[in-house]
């Protein structure tokens, strides 16, 4: 080393750690333990006798290890190989080696149906709180074990479902590429937008021919499809009938390759680890599932469960965002005091906790309603606030991902450290599953469909906290919204969405959550303007009991 360089890294300190002003990563941390909003909604919502289960994963997947693999597989991700070396079209994704190991990961936790392979009280909880552990390490692998257990339902309505649910139900991951008689587990992906529009589906142009037996030929297109390399896809086609959903396998009961061809993956934002392609249906051999004509309403059932994924998966995101910007600003000096201290910090940093708190508190709420489906109480509630919770939660997890992400400063915007990946992961689940928009649209029409249901769970929200104006004035607010004309309805859609889930988190967070936080989560959302960036607001939200619940010191 000459002179120079010898000065410069005495200078900036680079030869004694500790001494730089740099934070050191996170060390193994158990994500079940540390996260109090996460285990108390766990026992609130009747998950409490998978606490040891959910111990032993949060232990494992805190390992810091395993945040570096999930770096690695989203740097470099999958490939797309047609052909073979003899020239056989074979449509192979290829993967980073490591995203075996967190499909493996995901599969052995039970996220990929559990909640309907070994069902139980708390079966949908605990399989929450896993995603929600998960989600925080890597995000790409929740795609295949979302769409996977959100079919089992549709499928097992089905005559022939014995044929392959020993595979959906292991726990033992397996990639290989073969026919599902084959092997030991399977995944499903599901197939709906086309190039003309994922929104409407109703302008679906794929389309099916009958071949008997309930089996169909599929010809067309789609213009996203993940997690291609599933053993098969639910995919939406026209037949005779209008609309109906087919169960699309990847290789025929005979041993050859359904003609599925992929044409090219997409170049995306986030999401890098996981494969979503293009796809051209070549005469590919179907079979019929749910009624005739109703693909969309059977594919609608199917959505129900993967946008609790996606407030699930944005909710993870958060999570993992606020423990890293809280982490950052207790080694982080400026101005001689750590960040942490700093009271304007001090501000921003509560604001991201009682965001991420209460979307925990809802996420398990909503789990716990899909544990008692036979309440029909709890099914309007489902119907009602998965659509809102998935416009609100996802598009807050843009926010809180963006403002951890400044809280790092500089070293937030490098991909050395974890916050560009959690930034770049946020989006996607605001937009597919239905995008913002068209969830509100969903809300304004499930709350047509119950009318007093809606309007006595809005007004009873605001009676239960009859100290609390701030709760009255949004019941009054959403009750008038709900009483414009169509087109009135339509454009208050997002304020609708918007003020169901804050009165919700704060019912929740006011029965539950210690005064700390429902104290600053009322005052600050349902009390003050300057919502328009966190740390905003016109009261001091701030308490070392809650930045300490928030990520223990
Ligand atoms: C990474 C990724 C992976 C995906 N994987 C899959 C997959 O595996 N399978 C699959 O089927 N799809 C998949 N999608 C597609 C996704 O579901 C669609 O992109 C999404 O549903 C929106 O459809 P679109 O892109 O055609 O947008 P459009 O339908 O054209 O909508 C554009 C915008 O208009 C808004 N809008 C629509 N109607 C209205 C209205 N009436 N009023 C107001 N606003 C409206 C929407 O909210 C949206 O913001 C994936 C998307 C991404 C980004």
């Amino acid at each position: 080393m000459n002179l120079e360089d010898r000065v410069v890294r005495v200078v900036s300190g680079a030869d004694k750690p500790g001494t730089d002003n740099q934070v050191p990563d996170l060390p193994d941390c158990n994500l079940y333990l540390t996260d109090e909003a996460l285990v108390e909604g766990v026992r609130r919502e009747g998950g409490e006798d998978r606490e040891a289960e959910l111990e032993t994963w949060g232990a494992r997947l805190g390992s810091a290890d395993l945040f570096r693999l999930a770096a690695e597989i989203n740097r470099q991700g999958p490939t797309l190989r047609s052909f073979d070396r003899r020239g056989a079209r074979i449509d192979v994704v290829d993967f980073h080696p490591g995203w075996s190991e967190f499909l493996s990961l995901a599969f052995a936790q039970g996220m990929h149906g559990s909640a309907w392979t070994a069902p139980g009280p708390g079966a949908q909880v605990a399989r929450a709180a896993h995603y929600l552990m998960h989600g925080q390490v890597e995000a790409g692998s929740l795609c295949p074990a979302t769409m996977t257990s959100a079919a089992i339902p549709l499928l097992a309505r089905e005559p022939w479902f014995a044929t392959i649910q020993p595979q959906l139900a292991s726990r033992q991951y397996d990639g290989r590429d073969v026919p599902v008689i084959e092997k030991r587990a399977m995944m499903i992906g599901m197939g709906m937008t086309e190039r003309q529009g994922g929104s409407d589906l109703r302008a679906n142009l794929s389309h099916a021919e009958p071949l008997g037996e309930g089996w169909f030929r599929l010809t067309g297109h789609k213009w996203f499809l993940s997690s291609p390399m599933s053993d098969a896809h639910l995919v939406l086609a026209r037949d005779g009938d209008g609309h109906s959903c087919f169960y699309m396998p990847r290789w025929l009961d005979d041993g050859r390759r359904n003609p599925v061809r992929l044409l090219r993956l997409k170049d995306k934002l986030g999401n890098r680890s996981n494969a979503s392609a293009e796809a051209e249906f070549e005469g590919a051999a179907g079979r019929r599932i749910g009624e005739p004509g109703r693909g969309i309403v059977t594919l609608v059932e199917m959505a129900s469960y993967t946008r609790l994924d996606c407030v699930l998966g944005s909710t993870a995101l958060m999570r993992q965002a606020l423990v890293q910007g809280i982490h950052h600003a207790r080694h982080r000096q400026a101005f001689g005091r750590f960040l942490i201290d700093q009271p304007l910090m001090r501000q921003v940093l509560a604001d991201l906790a009682l965001e991420s708190e209460a979307a925990t508190a809802l996420a398990l709420r909503l789990a716990g309603a899909f544990d008692r489906p036979e309440q029909p109480a709890e099914q309007a509630l489902r119907r009602l606030l998965v659509p809102a919770a998935k416009f609100w939660v996802c598009k807050r997890a843009i926010d809180v991902t963006a403002e951890c992400m400044e809280v790092w400063g500089g070293n937030g915007y490098v991909e050395d450290g974890p916050m560009p990946r959690l930034y770049r992961e946020a989006p996607v689940n605001s937009i597919w599953e239905g995008s913002g928009n068209v969830m509100c649209l969903d809300v304004l029409r499930a709350a047509r469909q119950e009318p007093q249901f809606v309007a006595q769970a809005i007004d009873g929200l605001a009676r239960a906290h009859a100290g609390e104006p701030g709760l009255r004035a949004a019941a009054d607010r959403l009750l008038a919204a709900l009483a414009l004309d169509a087109d009135g309805q339509q454009a208050m859609a997002r304020m609708v969405a918007r003020d169901l889930v804050l009165l919700v988190q704060a019912d929740l967070l006011l029965r539950h959550a210690p005064q700390v936080v429902s104290r600053a989560f009322v005052d600050s959302r349902l009390g003050a303007d300057g919502g328009d960036a966190f740390g905003a607001r016109p009261v001091v939200l701030a308490s070392d009991a809650l930045l300490r619940r928030a990520w223990p010191d």
